[in-house]
């Protein structure tokens, strides 16, 4: 992906492009920090990319890049909320995103729906949009800016992948844990599948020594895994589709739920400052204890 005159951190450019040039971009994008132009730029920006008809995307100059550009490409709608009005993005404009995200694309592969300051968006909104979000139909995309992640309800952040804009503002700076967190939950689920307790102890190393990144790799296994849980009856979507998969398939419903809690006791303790070592022990004895 070309991110051109855009100022990013390297860090989120090389994140998004990989995502973005393997294809495995997730379904849904939040977009933080910054100012409100740079994220509305950077939102425009990445619709061009998934739609981008060159080899090196965006092109800018393609058909599609152009129309984008210009905002009157036929599967691209941008709906503008006003940062912290949550009345600024109607109800009427979530239920005609819904029910045209069901309608195929005109010329593209996917429609892309880009709600820029998405803070814009009520209780009753959220809840709305949620629906969609969690069970979007293959031919759409959404790309959400906002300035900090907590203008958005939990739901919502749990059915989305946040990008952090820009480095400066102390939330892109809270993030950058984030994906090593993120790392390190998938490695342990993956763990998990051997069923091997040592395999486990391996992969919680990475979370030694810090305590934050513990504990949100903590909380990203426990959404994991309760999608895991809910998975035969409603397909997880999302960028860990496999492994929500094979956890599904190797545990039962009843270990899924012991797993959940037994993560949810070891997030407490980490609170209360329990040894860091121990909890690692504890997380790997833990799990395993769930199914054997
Ligand atoms: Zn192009």
């Amino acid at each position: 992906m070309n991110f051109g005159k855009l100022q990013l951190n390297e860090e989120v450019k090389k994140k998004l492009a990989a995502s973005v040039d393997s294809g495995t971009l997730s379904h849904a994008v939040l977009l933080t920090g910054g100012t409100e132009k740079e994220r509305k730029d950077l939102a425009v920006l990445l619709a061009q990319a998934l739609l981008c008809e060159a080899d090196e995307k965006p092109c800018l100059k393609c058909v599609s890049c152009k129309k984008i550009k210009a905002g009157i490409h036929p599967d691209v709608s941008i709906t503008q909320g006003e940062a912290g009005k949550p009345l600024s993005i109607k109800i009427e404009t979530i239920r005609e995103i819904r029910s045209r995200a069901y309608i195929m694309p005109n010329e593209a592969p996917f429609q892309i729906f880009i709600i820029l300051e998405a803070s814009g968006m009520g209780e009753v909104q959220q809840d709305a949009l949620l629906k969609i979000l969690e069970e979007p139909p293959q031919t759409a995309r959404f790309i959400l800016t906002t300035r900090s992640r907590d203008d958005l309800r939990q739901t919502i952040l749990s059915r989305v992948t946040a990008f952090a804009v820009s480095e400066d503002s102390g939330q892109a700076a809270g993030e950058k844990e984030n994906p090593k967190a993120a790392q390190a939950a998938i490695s342990i689920l993956t763990s998990l599948l051997s069923r091997k307790e040592y395999q486990i102890i391996l992969s919680a190393g990475a979370l030694e020594k810090d305590r934050k990144r513990f504990k949100s790799a903590l909380e990203k296994m426990i959404l994991l895994l309760r999608d895991a849980a809910v998975f035969p009856y409603k397909p997880y979507v999302g960028d860990n589709e496999k492994l929500v998969a094979g956890l599904a398939g190797t545990f039962t419903q009843a270990q899924l739920l012991a797993m959940q809690d037994e993560l949810k006791t070891l997030i407490a303790d980490a609170d209360k400052n329990a040894n860091e070592n121990l909890l690692l022990t504890r997380l790997a004895m833990g799990l395993t204890a769930c199914f054997q």
